[in-house]
């Protein structure tokens, strides 16, 4: 296996992308990276600085001061986990709340937003080796990926998935708020006029929703492998 390959994994949301990127990228020694992590970071930003007011985004601004965000990805040396930080913070749980899933598809939409997102994301994939999920991965920020998987699911199993794991981090969110989020970021992020949510023609389907996270990943790494 070549050790500078690129793949990208994209798909819907909660279709459990970033857990079956990270054990792919473990499996093969390469860097995962979580791109929606980036665009959670830039939402927890604009709420920071009140550019986000009663669901309303204050995009000028926003767009002003993009420059003045960075992310970074640090490993946490004892659980080996990767944490996103912003401009110097450790945010990997503040950007996992119900708050920002609400708001991260409209600030998504913004094209400045993404271009800035996607430049960080090719500077960090450049040399390779690297497992990047996300919406756009294998039509916009890396077109000639050597792989590139399309992840579906129903929107009840994801929804279910998403809602299971709040109840684990102990927060108790309804399940038809989930599922509400969930169907309103598959809208938005597939009907955005700017780099779209769509499967690259050459991508691969994996619907994963009799599969469990093994079973997911042992037939992403079969495809990987078969080639
Ligand atoms: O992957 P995750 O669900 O954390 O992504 C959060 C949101 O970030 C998505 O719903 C989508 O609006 C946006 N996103 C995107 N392009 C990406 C990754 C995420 O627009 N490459």
């Amino acid at each position: 296996m070549k050790e500078d390959l690129i793949i990208a994994i994209d798909g819907y949301s909660s279709t459990g992308k970033s857990s079956m990127s990270k054990i792919i990228a473990k499996n093969l020694g390469f860097t995962h990276i979580d791109s929606g992590a980036m665009y959670r970071a830039v939402t927890l930003y604009a709420f920071q600085e009140n550019y986000i007011n009663n669901q309303k985004i204050d995009t000028n601004s926003l767009i002003e001061h993009l420059h003045d965000i960075k992310i970074e990805f640090k490993k946490d040396e004892t659980t080996q986990k990767n944490n996103t930080y912003l401009n110097g913070q450790n945010v990997e749980t503040e950007i996992r709340a119900m708050q920002i899933s609400k708001m991260v598809s409209p600030i998504s939409e913004i094209p400045a937003v993404r271009d800035y997102c996607v430049a960080l994301q090719q500077k960090m994939g450049e040399k390779g080796g690297i497992v990047m999920d996300g919406r756009d991965i294998g039509t916009t920020v890396f077109p000639n990926a050597d792989f590139k998987i399309f992840v579906t699911a129903s929107p009840e199993v994801r929804a279910k998935r998403r809602f299971l794991e709040y109840q684990q981090q102990g927060k108790d969110i309804p399940m038809d708020e989930v599922l509400k989020n969930v169907n309103e970021r598959d809208y938005i992020d597939s009907h955005r006029a700017y780099s779209p949510l769509r499967k690259a023609d050459d991508a691969i389907e994996v619907d994963n929703s009799n599969m469990d996270l093994q079973q997911t990943v042992d037939r992403v790494m079969q495809i990987i492998q078969s080639k």
